[in-house]
């Protein structure tokens, strides 16, 4: 199918002589975007596969933390956070049996696997992150929830024989080296039939076309890859998960990254000091988040797939 594709592909003017660095196919330029997190500025480059159709950030930068810690919130900030996580993780939960085993893989300070365990699932956290482990770790404190620091390549020990019913990769896969491999190890320990649940940030989306090389979920020091429908819908077709529901409408839609957009010097993670700042200006954002999300241009892509 693939092949098939590339013959169908006319020359572009602004093709780009990178090869797509998922499946080695030509490129074009897509643009070049703001770097807020200390990249040399002009230098980053997004291209898109005119074959497998993702998009990449190059040249690939191996010196930057996936996605480091935020603050760590209270009060008002705290209830809104626990609110969209309950909400993003709703579709999958209501999908599941009672007592279902879901793995939350990446799953920062706990917030998604909380609510998966407080609607009685048996949950394991994956997280690299050793502040956000800690975190996890407390908020989980009162539930059965195994917390791991481990990343998606010690999945296989981690889950030893147990085969997961669910697995969350929730702004995952664009942080990853190898999608392929990564997706592989996840099909491994998911169950025949089990779930997938996938959030990415858009492409596609109202935002990434207005705020162009300016839209904050670019980021190209943190993210390698940029889907939009297609190329997610590819992707996790070949690891073998068969693609049930693919919308840009999930969850509470993904308000930081309108807010960064707009006030990139409010990102926690570009500016720790701004933190309550920007998580304010992000909570006032989720009106006009929900609005694109309603239209079908929101800024994320939230997927349920079966493994097949
Ligand atoms: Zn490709």
């Amino acid at each position: 199918m693939v092949d098939r594709y590339r013959e169908h592909v006319q020359p572009s003017p602004l093709r780009d002589a990178i090869a797509c660095l998922r499946c080695g196919g030509v490129s074009d330029l897509l643009l070049v975007p703001h770097d807020r997190h200390g990249g040399p500025p002009g230098e980053v480059r997004v291209c898109t596969s005119a074959v497998c159709g993702i998009g990449f950030t190059w040249p690939v930068r191996g010196d930057v933390s996936a996605a480091p810690a935020a603050g760590e919130m209270g009060g008002i900030g705290a209830v809104v956070a626990s609110r969209m996580a309950a909400a993003s993780v709703a579709p999958l939960a209501n999908a599941l049996g009672p007592g279902s085993l879901v793995v939350d893989v990446g799953a920062g300070t706990g917030l998604r696997a909380k609510a998966l365990a407080d609607r009685g699932f048996d949950v394991v956290v994956i997280e690299p992150d050793p502040v956000e482990v800690m975190r996890a770790t407390a908020h989980l404190a009162d539930t059965s929830a195994q917390v791991v620091r481990a990343g998606v390549h010690e999945l296989g020990d981690v889950m030893g024989a147990r085969r997961a019913d669910a697995v969350v990769l929730w702004h995952v896969l664009e942080h990853l080296d190898d999608l392929g491999d990564a997706l592989r190890r996840v099909s491994e320990v998911t169950r025949d039939g089990g779930m997938l649940s996938v959030a990415v940030p858009n492409r596609g989306s109202l935002e990434a076309r207005v705020f162009g090389d300016s839209w904050h979920a670019w980021e190209p020091s943190r993210h390698r890859w940029h889907f939009d429908e297609r190329s997610l819908r590819l992707v996790l077709g070949e690891a073998g998960f068969s693609v049930e529901e693919i919308s840009p409408r999930g969850g509470w839609g993904y308000p930081s990254s309108l807010a960064f957009s707009l006030a990139p010097g409010l990102d926690p993670q570009v500016n720790p000091g701004r933190g309550v700042a920007g998580r304010t200006l992000a909570a006032a954002m989720i009106p006009a988040a929900l609005g694109a999300r309603a239209a079908g241009r929101g800024s994320q892509l939230v997927t349920l797939a079966r493994r097949t």
